[in-house]
């Protein structure tokens, strides 16, 4: 079992108290992801990712996914406008980290793994890590973290087989083949692809504009077609991105 909550308190107290456990904590957020599927995928596909790291590591936990995230960006989310996209401020998403982190460091964790799944997260979990650290050393207690999105672990020969008509960038994915194929793969009963809308990349201008423009995102919502997504393609990418994980934790944290 690595599921961090659904430890009775003496048992996580005797894996954790020593601190030699690896607590993961997947970071996300709920956001419109397209008609064609759930606004949970970036909070279920890194606490997939988490889980299954955990389960090849001798003493892993994986503590409740935070679910909320920081605004979505009409460049990289489609933007904060759409119903149902329900995002939380940036000091919200500082303080959260933080606070969490502090709760599980004077538990006497001391190693930590953050696995972002939302693009515009990733400022914020650096800022939150900041000031725990930051905070826990004037108690004299020093911790070890990690912090990654989990799209960074997929590789060339992974995108040419997941991309075979060509790749056309990460900022361009959300909704699109690679967060459907995943979900294909790990929630199948979350995605339809029948609503699937099949349209060109989204193209934006080198800037971004406040407030901001819902015509510049298409109306689907997605930024790039899913149509093209594959549980198999999805099994490809999950694995990828577990043994990449798994592999960059042994070598932190040996
Ligand atoms: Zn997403
Ligand atoms: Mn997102």
């Amino acid at each position: 079992m690595n599921r961090l909550a659904d430890l009775d308190w003496k048992s996580y107290q005797s894996r954790t108290q020593h601190g030699d456990a690896v607590i993961l904590l997947p970071i996300g957020a709920i956001e419109q992801h397209g008609p064609h599927m759930s606004m949970n995928p970036d909070v279920l596909i890194p606490e997939a990712i988490s889980e299954s790291v955990a389960s090849g590591l001798t003493n892993a936990l994986v503590a409740p996914a935070i679910s909320y995230g920081y605004k979505s960006q009409v460049k990289s989310g489609g933007g904060n406008f759409f119903p149902g996209t329900t995002c939380i401020n940036g000091k919200t998403l500082i303080d959260t980290i933080q606070d969490v982190l502090i709760a599980l460091a004077r538990h006497g964790n001391r190693r930590f793994v953050l696995v972002n799944g939302h693009y515009e997260n990733s400022m914020f979990i650096v800022e939150g890590i900041d000031l725990a650290l930051e905070s826990l050393r004037r108690d004299g207690i020093d911790c070890n973290i990690m912090l990654l999105s989990y799209w960074d672990y997929v590789d060339q020969t992974t995108i040419k087989a997941v991309f075979p008509d060509g790749f056309t960038g990460w900022d361009v994915e959300h909704g699109g083949v690679l967060e459907t194929s995943l979900m294909l793969y790990l929630h199948p009963d979350l995605v339809n692809m029948d609503k699937t809308v099949n349209h060109a990349p989204a193209t934006f201008p080198p800037y971004d504009r406040f407030p901001p423009e819902p015509s510049w995102v298409p109306a689907s919502g997605t930024l790039s077609s899913a149509s093209k997504a594959t549980a198999e393609h999805g099994k490809l990418l999950f694995r990828v991105c577990v043994e990449g994980i798994q592999g960059s934790i042994k070598t932190e944290f040996a």
